[in-house]
């Protein structure tokens, strides 16, 4: 057994490695003492599988504080204009969201996620934070008060005082969780939508907008993630669809254009032929019951998509998990800072649980709001019968151009969570 004394991250997706950097810079601990379990291979981490993301003013300032910021805003691209559309090309709403800068003190940007986490990973064992592939986590067990072992695939063991689990929506470590506490095994509910992702060589006159267009039934969004590369995903209600992404061929992409023919704005065309890359994946989530369980336990906590997933239309999954990275830095400073002048400063379970019940609180209300939002939002868009979808674009055209800018300004708060986390 090798022992790990101090703090173990299981998962360098996308939060994992933000977390360990965030532990380090406010000295949390020191990069020695901290060490991130990947079950993938560290060639699988750069292929170019996978989807881009939109990464909004609350997850760019935490990158932000972790110095990537500039990196990852040179690799995507800043989305300056929302555009909302009716599938026939009339537009029902745009807005100039440049003023995020100013607001929120960074843009939104588009970027590649294979991109971000590779300059994750650099990053993170710039700082000397350890990272091992190739490490399935099986199981965490906490039998007594002093430590938490993690059992891997391969047999081995690690102890430490502090486990994180930033193991994504399929976390084994919160399936341990469930388990010590007697409960069900988590298990995921298909969403009732599929959706189609493709990624296009961009045009020069495609401009860096975020572009929603909502047809009877699904609806489409493309948006910039590369200065290269244009992004685009079509939603739409299906029975059930595999969660796997699932590869499509370049012959695909004429079936996808003729089977979505009513999207007949200019951008549909020039994105979909332009595709380079095509998959389909099915949208799983976790059920409602499991949003109530708390997120952690003795010294094993979670954050990220283990906590907590999120339908992927918002575009706030990644958001949410890197504001719980900030938060859990914070409540750990912030008990490790009360400790000063106790003898044994190590972390005591009392100690921890304080730290992690004050994360949960901050973090939860927040996180279900959206988590909420998402969910009606998707039912609302595809669910929606010919009459609600006419309805639905009428009253979007008169929100548009009946409000003023501060109440759209605050409505973009409010639908992102922006005013409880940064004003
Ligand atoms: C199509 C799509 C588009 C999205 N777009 C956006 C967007 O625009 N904006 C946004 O904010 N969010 C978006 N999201 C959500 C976002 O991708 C997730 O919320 C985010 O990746 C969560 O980060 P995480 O670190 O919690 O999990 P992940 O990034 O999934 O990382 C988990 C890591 O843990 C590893 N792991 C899993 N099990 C084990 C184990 N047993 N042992 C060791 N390691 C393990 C995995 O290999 C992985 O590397 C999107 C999601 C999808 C599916």
């Amino acid at each position: 057994m090798e022992n790990v004394k101090q703090c173990i991250i299981i998962g360098c997706g996308l939060t994992g490695p933000v977390m360990g950097m965030l532990l380090v810079k406010y000295k949390v601990f020191e990069a020695k003492d901290i060490i991130i379990f990947e079950r993938a291979r560290e060639e699988q981490l750069s292929s170019s599988l996978g989807a881009s993301m939109c990464i909004a003013s609350t997850g760019m300032s935490v990158l932000e504080e972790i110095g990537v910021a500039e990196q990852v805003a040179n690799a995507g691209v800043a989305i300056s204009r929302y555009c909302y559309q009716k599938c026939d090309g009339q537009q029902l709403g745009e807005y100039d969201i440049g003023y995020f800068k100013d607001r929120y003190g960074s843009m939104m940007y588009g970027v590649e996620r294979h991109t971000l986490r590779q300059l994750l990973l650099e990053s993170a064992r710039s700082l000397g934070i350890k990272v091992l592939f190739n490490k399935s986590l099986e199981r965490v067990e906490q039998e007594n008060d002093s430590h938490v072992t993690a059992t891997f695939s391969d047999g081995t063991k690690y102890q430490s005082q502090i486990l994180i689990g930033a193991d994504g929506i399929h976390s084994n470590v919160r399936k341990s969780l469930f388990k010590q506490q007697g409960g069900e095994q988590a298990c995921l509910d298909y969403s009732g939508y599929s959706l189609i992702y493709g990624v296009a060589e961009r045009k020069n006159e495609m401009d860096s907008t975020f572009h929603s267009s909502i047809a009877l039934g699904k609806y489409m969004i493309t948006y910039p993630c590369s200065p290269t590369h244009q992004c685009w995903v079509i939603n739409k209600s299906e029975k059930e669809e595999k969660e796997q992404w699932k590869m499509m061929h370049q012959s695909d992409v004429e079936r996808v254009f003729k089977e979505n023919q009513e999207f007949q704005n200019t951008y549909f065309k020039d994105t979909i032929t332009n595709t380079k890359r095509l998959f389909k994946v099915g949208i799983y989530h976790h059920p409602q019951d499991l949003l109530s369980q708390p997120w952690s336990l003795g010294r094993v906590v979670l954050i990220g998509d283990s906590a907590h997933s999120i339908s992927p239309h918002l575009g706030q999954g990644l958001n949410l998990g890197l504001q719980d990275t900030k938060q859990l830095t914070i409540v750990l400073k912030q008990q490790q800072q009360q400790q000063v002048g106790v003898r044994d400063c190590s972390w005591t379970i009392e100690s921890l649980g304080k730290a992690f019940k004050l994360y949960e609180i901050k973090r939860s209300f927040p996180t279900k709001m959206i988590i909420n939002k998402s969910n009606q939002q998707i039912k609302d868009k595809i669910s929606c019968t010919t009459d609600d979808f006419e309805k639905e674009c009428l009253q979007t055209i008169k929100y548009w151009s009946n409000q003023n800018i501060e109440t759209i300004q605050n409505d973009f708060d409010r639908r992102f969570g922006y005013s409880q986390q940064q004003k």
